[in-house]
């Protein structure tokens, strides 16, 4: 099965902090979700979350690529 949406392949979100890790990551290194979402849309890349004010919008604190929006099977 192979569905191409504009998911980036062999990369997962974490549903709690939304961020973007490796499929098989184990363990959010953010905040230590276990629970994942395969699919999702849209990235960010936070750089320094005290300069951007897109990070604080989201709530984002620490640097890092994150899921726009998590996308429910
Ligand atoms: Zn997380």
């Amino acid at each position: 099965m192979s569905t191409k949406r504009r998911t980036l392949s062999g990369y997962k979100a974490c549903r709690r902090c939304k961020l973007v890790v490796p499929e098989d990551a184990k363990q959010c290194p953010n905040c230590g979700s276990e629970e994942f979402a395969l699919k999702w849309r849209g990235m960010i890349a936070v750089i320094d979350p005290a300069k951007s004010c897109i990070a604080k919008r989201l709530g984002l604190n620490k640097p890092g690529i994150y899921a726009l929006e998590l996308v429910e099977e």
